[in-house]
């Protein structure tokens, strides 16, 4: 089977979790998400963790070193070999040829970007109403949304749904300002690598995750060709 390499681009609450989610099991992708990554350094209170936190805390991408090694370390893993789907990663264009450079060192490439977009005021009602599992962070809710059957209870594992610290709407505002300096700016980076694909993300889940199936299903058979 040929590898999918994927990035998923778009603003912080556009659905790029709840996407990886749902792919990873359709297409047996790696799900590699950097902020989950980072969380669970800063919750087990590592040295990587202690340099992301304060950034992380007020809405500001960590520095590319912080963050570098520990990504490309981890699309080098056994299970992403195979394919994987990023979710958070790359921020910045310094971070999309760093992931360029460490792919091409393996002879390996991209596949595609699947950009997806929505607008920021709909943006800030999905983050505000942001809830996510203790347990896994994959399994993600949302109080109006989606809403679990059980409020404040995860459906698939039954643990407690927190929310995080920083979807409260002061750092919001300052992660989308972020996302519209640094982040947009790769959606014309793709596009000039021929790799950019945009979906409608003001779609219900469903909607939007049939869509990127179904263009995922015909890059797989483009690749096998
Ligand atoms: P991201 O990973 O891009 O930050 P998430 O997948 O965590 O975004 O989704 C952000 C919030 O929006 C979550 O509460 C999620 O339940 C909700 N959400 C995701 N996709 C949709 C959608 N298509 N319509 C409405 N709400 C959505
Ligand atoms: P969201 O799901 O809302 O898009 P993430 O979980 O991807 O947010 O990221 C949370 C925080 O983690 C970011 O605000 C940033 O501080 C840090 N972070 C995650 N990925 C990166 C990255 N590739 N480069 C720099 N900082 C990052």
């Amino acid at each position: 089977m040929p590898e999918l390499n994927l990035i998923l681009l778009g603003p912080p609450g556009a659905g790029k979790g709840t996407q990886a989610e749902r792919l990873q099991v359709d297409f047996g992708l790696a799900h590699v998400s950097t902020g989950d990554m980072l969380r669970s350094q800063v919750a087990d209170g590592t040295e990587l963790g202690r340099r992301a936190k304060d950034y992380m805390d007020k809405g500001d991408l960590v520095p590319d070193e912080v963050i570098v090694d520990m990504l490309t370390e981890r699309i080098e893993a056994a299970d992403a070999r195979e394919g994987f789907l990023l979710d958070g990663f790359p921020r910045n264009e310094s971070q999309a040829d760093t992931l360029d450079a460490a792919l091409g060192r393996h002879g390996r490439r991209l596949s595609a970007a699947l950009m997806i977009a929505v607008p920021d005021e709909e943006l800030v009602r999905r983050l505000t109403g942001r809830r996510v599992c203790v347990k896994n962070p994959s399994h993600i809710y949302h109080v109006e949304f989606d809403p679990p059957k059980h409020e404040g209870v995860c459906d698939q594992d039954g643990a407690r749904l927190i929310q995080r610290d920083d979807d409260s709407e002061e750092t919001i505002r300052r992660r989308l300002e972020v996302y519209h300096g640094q982040t947009a700016p790769l959606i014309a980076y793709y596009e000039r690598a021929g790799l950019l694909r945009r979906f409608d993300g003001t779609r219900p889940p469903d909607e939007v995750h049939r869509h990127l199936r179904a263009t995922l299903a015909t890059l797989r058979l483009e690749e096998q060709i």
